[in-house]
């Protein structure tokens, strides 16, 4: 494969110019067409016309996905404390030196599980969700997640006529149900490898 340098040039069709024009490579800032944000300093080839970028290098492409990957989509709840005990009491029975920060892992654990089972038309089984009394504080729950797996909840919010808070409930129920109750965890092996690697 040839490996591409600042100044060297090249042909490509631009679709700003509509022809077929000489590009130049060089490094520029670029944004991901969804605004989600950007790749800084890629090597990229611009139209000599215009100044579009017009293509990138295979040498740039781990550069984008890496970029792509981090740019993070948030998801923010407040929810009644037992649910995080829920939360938390799952991740002790996964791995007792699991910390607070196990509960993102477990969440999008079972988000993307949620969502494999939407997509191959098993919805899962709607809990029924509990109500606490007013005087149980409610705590705030903030998940970084990749774009990747916020566009996962959002089709499992779609699917399931759930809202945010909603959707996180009813996993947070299905991971007392998978988890905390039974005699035999589901998923268990899986998880524990999560545990070890995503708190080493
Ligand atoms: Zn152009």
């Amino acid at each position: 494969m040839k490996l591409y340098k600042q100044g060297d040039k090249s042909k490509a069709v631009c679709e700003t110019c509509k022809d077929v024009i000489s590009t130049t490579f060089d490094y520029r800032t670029v944004p991901f067409s969804d605004g989600s944000g950007e790749v800084k300093n890629i090597l990229v080839a611009v139209c000599d016309a215009c100044d579009a970028v017009i293509a990138t290098p295979p040498q740039s492409t781990p550069a984008i996905k890496n970029a792509r990957e981090t740019a993070t989509k948030s998801i923010e709840v407040k929810l009644p404390a037992p649910y995080l005990e829920i939360l938390d009491l799952a991740a002790y029975r996964i791995d007792a030196m699991a910390s607070t920060s196990f509960r993102k892992s477990l969440l999008t654990y079972y988000i993307h599980l949620h969502y494999g089972l939407i997509k191959t038309d098993n919805m899962p089984k709607r809990s029924i969700v509990k109500s606490y009394p007013k005087k149980v504080p409610t705590k705030r729950l903030s998940l970084k997640v990749a774009p990747r797996l916020y566009d996962e909840f959002e089709y499992i919010m779609d699917a399931t006529d759930l809202k945010t808070t909603g959707m996180i409930k009813e996993i947070v129920q299905e991971i007392e149900k998978d988890i905390v109750r039974p005699k035999k965890p589901k998923h268990l092996v899986e998880l524990q490898r999560l545990a070890m690697v995503t708190t080493a």
